[in-house]
């Protein structure tokens, strides 16, 4: 869902789209739009800008340059967090935290045994 978000928000190009046309195109609600739209952000592949638009505050999504973007989805390539079902529920002190996964710990072991052989 999340890299269909993004292509929709690519091929806006230059002018972006209303995090609310997001939410249309993908046809979800606007609490799960916002969610795909923010963890977009935080993985450094779109930039949001609040806009007044009719009267209301929202957010226009604009796509990172495509070179910058492929850098970070082939840095983080392999995360488990991307495939886990679990993602919406996992949080710093919550139950299902990245303090305390095996599946996290073990992907950052690889990469760190990866990053000792270059
Ligand atoms: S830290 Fe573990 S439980 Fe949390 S989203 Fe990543 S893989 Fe899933």
């Amino acid at each position: 869902m999340e890299e269909k978000a993004y292509q929709i928000i690519l091929e806006a190009g230059e002018k972006g789209l209303l995090q609310s046309d997001l939410w249309r195109k993908l046809g979800v609600n606007s609490r799960e739009g916002s969610r795909i739209a923010m963890k977009l952000e935080k993985r450094g592949v779109v930039r949001r800008m609040r806009e007044l638009y009719k009267g209301r505050w929202t957010y226009r999504l604009f796509a990172n340059a495509k070179d910058e973007v492929e850098i970070k989805w082939n840095t983080l390539g392999g995360c488990p967090c991307f495939t886990c079902t679990q993602i919406s529920r996992c949080g710093a002190g919550q139950i299902i935290s990245p303090n305390h996964c095996w599946k996290l710990t073990e992907y950052i072991n690889q990469c760190a045994k990866e990053n000792l052989h270059r």
